[in-house]
């Protein structure tokens, strides 16, 4: 038996990728339900596609443009993008793992290893603490993973806040935005609508969330009201992090498989899914494969965030200019930010002053 702990997309997935390969597959959710609470944006790249057809339902909006807006520069880029429903994302796998005949155990609390062989879990409903044999343990129990903590594989984590609310606003429902300068330390701010009245609206920072927050909402809607919250921890991806222990192995969250540059972590786990089935099936080394298949995009996307982490508002004044060109615009149409190598290499081929902006890591 493999025991998954999280019925996140990492989780799913990869109970749905196990079962097809035979294996017999538990997951352990802690809530009563699939999906809940929210805390995400739920904004992916068409590449979402190259691994399963998404039901309609699924879907809140396609968006074909972004507008990325620094202090004194605004432009708008063509994009493919869309935004989910996250519940019934998460929902809609679930059920895809489900039909291969994953159980999944819901009201279930990982709370321990128990010896080899064993975890340790709460029945939340009555209280009852059981435990489930099985050979191979996976925490896919996102960024505060208590898998992490019980074989001690969390030293090495650091996160950022993300704040985010539903909030009213009439915007372009076609568009997404993107903000960037110092009145967003070390992230951005992003108002993604999820219909033609409500949009979510969130910051990411290491500190001080509230202050910045609320300083984006009513700069961006003139109001400081929200419908309700749907904030988290965003996991800053580490190369050096220990994502495997013997038959102990992290996934998704719990493993920092985040895109540092957006804070996108759907894509990542599902591209760490297919990696770690592989290894389980194929007794591979699970630390070293997923450096192999994924670590020098997350590592590449490490590196920009370092930069861009460093600019001042005259610095993302001058990345819009060069982003505004004919020339650029259209390999940002071509390559999206889960193809990062490519997009970064033909970026600087085609604009060399973007290499102004590599000079920053050592400012
Ligand atoms: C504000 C915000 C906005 C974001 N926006 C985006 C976005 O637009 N696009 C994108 O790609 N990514 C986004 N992310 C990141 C994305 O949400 C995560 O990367 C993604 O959810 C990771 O999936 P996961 O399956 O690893 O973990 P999760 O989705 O966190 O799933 C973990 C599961 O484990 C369960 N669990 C936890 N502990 C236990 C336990 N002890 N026992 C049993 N079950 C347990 C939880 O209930 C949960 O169901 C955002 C994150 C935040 C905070």
């Amino acid at each position: 038996m493999i025991t998954i702990i999280g019925a996140g997309p990492a989780g799913s997935y990869l109970g749905y990728l196990l079962a097809r390969q035979g294996k017999d597959v538990a997951i352990i959710e802690e809530h009563d339900a699939v999906g809940k609470p929210v805390q995400c944006t739920g904004i992916v790249t068409h590449s979402i596609e190259k691994f399963f057809k998404l039901k309609n339902g699924v879907i809140a909006k396609r968006l074909n443009k972004v507008i990325v807006a620094s202090k004194n520069n605004r432009i708008a880029v063509n994009v493919d993008e869309i935004v989910m429903w996250r519940d019934l994302f998460d929902k809609f796998v679930a059920g895809m793992a489900e039909k291969e005949g994953v159980k999944i155990l819901l009201n279930h609390k990982f709370i321990g290893i128990n010896g080899k062989n064993s975890v340790k879990v709460k029945d939340r409903k009555n209280e009852k603490i059981k435990n489930l044999k099985s050979e191979i343990v996976v925490g896919a129990d996102g960024p505060y993973s208590a898998v992490a903590r019980a074989v001690g594989m969390n030293s090495i984590s650091k996160n950022y806040i993300g704040m985010q609310a539903k909030v009213k606003l009439d915007m372009d429902t076609s568009s997404f935005e993107c903000y960037f300068g110092t009145d967003f330390p070390d992230f951005f701010g992003w108002v993604v609508p999820e219909s033609d009245d409500t949009v979510r609206l969130g910051i990411g920072c290491f500190e001080n969330a509230e202050h910045y927050f609320y300083r984006f909402l009513k700069s961006r809607t003139g109001k400081s009201d929200v419908l309700c919250w749907e904030s988290g921890l965003i996991p800053l991806y580490n190369p050096n992090k220990i994502i495997q222990k013997g038959s102990i192995y992290l996934i998704g969250d719990a493993a920092a498989q985040v895109k540092a540059t957006t804070g996108g972590g759907i894509i990542p786990s599902l591209k760490a899914a297919q990696s770690l089935c592989d290894c389980i099936i194929n007794n591979k080394d699970y630390n070293k494969e997923f450096k192999k298949q994924s670590g020098r995009e997350l590592l590449l996307h490490l590196r920009i965030r370092k930069i861009l982490n460093k600019f001042s508002d005259e610095d993302y004044d001058k990345l819009l200019n060069l982003m505004s060109q004919d020339k650029v615009r259209k390999i940002l149409k071509k390559y999206d930010r889960d193809t990062p190598i490519p997009l970064v290499a033909n970026l600087l081929l085609k604009e060399p002053r973007f290499f102004y902006f590599a000079k920053l890591l050592w400012r």
